[in-house]
């Protein structure tokens, strides 16, 4: 099983900004290759100081966003909004996800209102080069199902109090069965972030030698981006490590990572 990312939804940029435009007597001169975020992101930072047309000193859309990253003025970036979905991961990682707050929005899938009864469970990579401890992990992940399931059909001995509705106490029978899923639980989770919030989450997650599961989904998400707005990672570098797993950098203007 592995990590998976379906974009549910991207940047769009309407032609209503035409319209005030036209108002304000300006005339924008655009990049005719920018997309939808990259247009957005740079229409809101040229408002500041309305500078169009005659008043624009950067005319390339890359070049003016670079510039808004190189003087730090990022709070534009957050206009620009990405919802996707994730699945093939573990709680574990989204444990370490959901720490990332503002420019974040999360729904995951409820351990207390969904049965978990044939949860799969998320092997580590490279857990198979040692048959002991592929042994080990696949022992424990069943013994914990089984466990789960256990306590799920125990539902009358452990009905604590007889007067929860039927959806209160589904609840209280899955949080006690819950207890013993492992980290390498599934999850799916629901995810909206804007740009600023992701190239701070690929910053300081993309690269991190010793967490895989962090270096693959920063991979997906770096690849949506890539598409979708080059110019807002420009300053980032997808590459393969020896192992063949991926990562994301954050390169200096030197082409080396940044520090
Ligand atoms: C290598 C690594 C190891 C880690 N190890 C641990 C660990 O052992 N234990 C643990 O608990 N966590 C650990 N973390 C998580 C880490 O402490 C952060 O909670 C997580 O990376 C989110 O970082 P952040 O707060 O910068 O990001 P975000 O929440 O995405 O915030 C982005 C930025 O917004 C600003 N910001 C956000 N909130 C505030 C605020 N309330 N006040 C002021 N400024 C704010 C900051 O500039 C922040 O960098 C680890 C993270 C990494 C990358």
């Amino acid at each position: 099983m592995t990590a998976e990312l379906y974009v549910l939804s991207r940047p769009t940029f309407t032609e209503d900004f035409r319209d005030f435009l036209l108002k304000e007597e300006c005339d924008w001169i655009e990049t005719a290759s920018a997309k939808p975020a990259e247009r957005l992101i740079e229409f809101a930072g040229r408002v500041c100081y309305m500078a169009f047309g005659s008043r624009q000193f950067r005319t390339s859309n890359a070049a003016y966003i670079q510039n808004l990253i190189a003087q730090g003025h990022e709070s534009v970036l957050e206009h620009a909004n990405w919802s996707f979905l994730l699945s093939g991961v573990t709680r574990a990682f989204t444990h370490q996800l959901v720490r990332h707050r503002p420019g974040f929005a999360y729904s995951q899938l409820s351990q207390q209102y969904h049965d978990e009864s044939e949860a799969r469970f998320v092997p580590p990579r490279g857990i198979e080069r040692s048959r002991a401890a592929a042994a080990a992990w696949k022992d424990a992940v069943e013994a914990c199902r089984r466990a789960y399931r256990t306590i799920i059909a125990e539902s009358d001995s452990l009905a604590l109090d007889g007067t929860l509705p039927k959806r209160e106490a589904a609840r209280a029978l899955r949080s006690t069965a819950r207890s013993v899923l492992p980290n390498a639980t599934e999850t799916i989770i629901v995810v909206t972030a804007n740009a600023r919030a992701i190239r701070h989450f690929l910053t300081v997650r993309g690269a991190i030698a010793g967490d895989e599961e962090m270096r693959v989904v920063s991979r997906l998400v770096y690849d949506m981006i890539a598409v979708d707005a080059p110019s807002l990672i420009g300053d980032f570098q997808a590459r393969t490590r020896a192992d063949g797993s991926p990562e994301v950098v954050r390169i200096s203007a030197a082409g080396a990572p940044a520090p």
